[in-house]
């Protein structure tokens, strides 16, 4: 079955969320991805990146990066960013969501991930009851070939797009009030 493969939103960029709305929600914590979800695969921390996890931590939400990258990679993106993480974490494996949320002290209903992808972000989240969100993968301009994995993704959102009952399940988190 595709469902285990929706996402419960799927927005723009983690730049279109608003988090003050998720905080109001009942979420006390986010969990992102950080390759092409905040910034290009393997890239250093922008300018950008390091505000809006301000302006969430002032939500009062707490915040962890899930990433299956290696430690190094994190720590390097991490300079300027307050937030613990977990390397190595081998999503879509939901043990380290687990551990996220037992270092976040949250429940799994006050948590949400935001990753780009449904293979690993998204499945892990949902095979263990977590809301989420899908973000569309950072992508350079000049970038012309994809590869077979976001090839059937894109499948897959294609029929996520006829699945009105999968979308907006967590509603109103859209900047601007989309
Ligand atoms: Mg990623």
């Amino acid at each position: 079955m595709l469902k285990q493969f929706y996402p419960y939103e799927y927005v723009e960029s983690v730049f279109m969320i608003d988090y003050e709305k998720l905080y109001t929600m009942g979420y006390r914590g986010v969990i992102f991805d950080i390759d092409n979800t905040l910034v290009h695969h393997g890239e250093d921390s922008t300018k950008e990146v390091d505000e809006l996890f301000r302006v969430i931590h002032q939500t009062g939400l707490k915040t962890m990066l899930l990433s299956n990258n290696c430690d190094e990679r994190i720590e390097s993106f991490i300079k300027n960013i307050d937030s613990p993480f977990i390397s190595d974490a081998d999503k879509p494996n939901v043990m380290n969501y687990l551990k996220a949320l037992d270092m976040l002290d949250i429940k799994i209903e006050e948590a949400v991930m935001i990753g780009d992808q449904v293979f690993t972000d998204i499945l892990g989240a949902n095979k263990c009851g977590m809301d989420n969100i899908l973000v569309k993968y950072l992508r350079y301009e000049d970038e012309k070939k994809i590869g077979i994995k976001r090839n059937i993704e894109k499948f897959i959102l294609h029929s996520y797009n006829w699945r009105k009952s999968y979308q907006n399940r967590i509603g109103n988190i859209h900047k601007g009030g989309k």
